[in-house]
């Protein structure tokens, strides 16, 4: 049912925020929505064209108080004196996804976990589209939830990328099927440093699921594991991993088939997104797929014709026998395992950014196996020099991608592969993961 909301107050003009006022416009709500710092220009065109008004640098409290409901941008703090004055004020506060979510009955899944989740969602999305069914992909990427549901022509069911953020002030949203991909220390400062917190934050997803909703999960994910037995999960739960677990639905088996309860779908190596980890956020994918009805043929089909999604184990091919691949997304030691652990040839592999608490003892078996040469790209690279030194033939540090990409050319020979998978944040050198893949594949392409 439609909420009765009158007047809404929207904090942030980000794509949360500009989808939530497109879409509370829509509903003929009056709108007022603020940002502290300078709404970018893109958005402020769309605000002024819609004629939504809105406040840059600054918000006026007396109406965010007065409105009958408050939506939250995912990027604002929880600890801000104005959120928790809006608590105390007993004004609803909501998020864009829950705010979204009230109006459409259709059905979503949702996505979430450390890694994986563009990837498994894109794929989702695929499955779906190409089994038939009217779908739409966004949320945490592309459209905002609430501005697809703005727009014309609305769809079936909506596939979204939920990040850790989104999950606060999530109320009544109730997601048809969740998929978490799994978890490992990511974005821990918002969460004080607790894992339980981060990974109890991604689990309110599943507080209004019931017997009629499907949880999806990663059986080899001791995180998950761990919440299934201490929460009470009121959905049907269906497992995937790579390895034979009791409760796996979905698995490899000795012959490298891929198999969705009990339906041999296809041999692992047609996938067309490579690495165990794409394994996975395939398994993933083809479950709600089938579990929403999607033929067999058409998921087989669909595994085998999906482009790899830019900055993520991107195959650039290959200059004079030397493969070349973009994995700027990779921010967390867990990623950049998956992708040393794909890789088959020999690698230089490009590394470095802002540390955020990294351990690489994790990497270290897989670096002395695969790694000829690592080329250090950072601002600071001392630990990452201290961690490698003596563990590979040669290691070596820039802070320009021009010279890496050369340096990283010149150490290899026909039949290597260079592999740009920084295992840290980008914004010493760069703007964001994207610009840090777009210079990589720019260098890639002088050579
Ligand atoms: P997210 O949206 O969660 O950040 P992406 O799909 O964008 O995930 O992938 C981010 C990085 O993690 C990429 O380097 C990708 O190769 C790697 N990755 C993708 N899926 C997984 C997975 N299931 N487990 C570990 N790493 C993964």
């Amino acid at each position: 049912m439609i909420p009765n909301w009158k007047h809404i107050a929207i904090l942030g003009a980000g794509e949360s925020g500009v989808g939530a006022a497109l879409l509370a416009q829509k509903h003929q709500m009056q709108v007022y929505l603020s940002d502290a710092g300078v709404v970018n220009d893109r958005y402020a065109r769309e605000l002024n064209d819609a004629v939504i008004e809105f406040q840059s640098g600054g918000h006026d409290e007396a109406r965010i108080l007065s409105a009958d409901v408050v939506v939250k941008s995912p990027g604002i703090p929880n600890h801000l004196p104005l959120i928790k004055k809006i608590e105390a004020s007993g004004v609803s506060l909501v998020s864009e996804i829950e705010f979204a979510s009230r109006f459409t009955d259709a059905h979503v899944v949702a996505i979430t976990g450390s890694n994986g989740k563009t990837t498994t969602t894109a794929l989702t999305g695929h499955l779906l589209k190409q089994g038939g069914i009217n779908v739409q992909v966004g949320g945490n990427i592309g459209k905002s939830f609430a501005r697809l549901l703005a727009q014309e022509p609305l769809a079936e069911v909506y596939v979204l990328e939920i990040s850790s953020f989104q999950c606060d002030h999530l109320i009544a949203f109730k997601p048809r099927i969740a998929i978490i991909t799994n978890f490992s220390p990511d974005h821990l400062d918002r969460y004080n440093n607790r894992m339980e917190a981060y990974v109890a934050a991604k689990f309110s997803l599943l507080k209004n699921m019931d017997e009629n909703d499907i949880f999806i999960y990663n059986t080899e994910d001791e995180w998950t594991q761990r919440m299934r037995q201490s929460l009470k999960i009121n959905c049907r739960s269906y497992g995937f991993g790579v390895y034979p677990a009791e409760q796996s639905h979905a698995w490899i088996d000795e012959h490298q088939n891929l198999i969705i309860n009990n339906e041999t779908i296809m041999k692992t190596q047609d996938l067309a997104l490579k690495g165990q980890h794409n394994a996975r956020n395939s398994m993933a994918s083809s479950m709600a797929a089938q579990l929403l009805q999607v033929r067999k043929e058409s998921i087989r089909e669909s595994l085998t014709n999906f482009d790899a999604i830019e900055h993520r184990l991107e195959s650039l091919g290959s200059i004079r026998g030397v493969t070349f691949i973009n994995d700027s997304k990779a921010t967390n030691v867990n990623a950049t395992w998956y992708a040393l652990e794909s890789v088959s040839k020999p690698v230089i592999w490009i590394a470095g950014g802002v540390d955020k608490g990294n351990d690489y003892t994790e990497l270290m078996d897989l670096v002395e196996h695969k790694v000829k040469a690592i080329v250090c790209l950072g601002e600071n690279n001392q630990k990452l020099l201290d961690e490698f030194t003596g563990h590979v033939k040669v290691i070596t540090e820039t802070r320009s991608m021009e010279k890496a990409v050369k340096m990283a050319f010149s150490l290899a020979d026909k039949n290597d592969t260079v592999l740009l998978s920084p295992c840290c944040a980008s914004f010493d050198l760069f703007d964001n993961y994207e610009d840090r893949g777009e210079q990589f594949k720019y260098w890639v392409r002088q050579l």
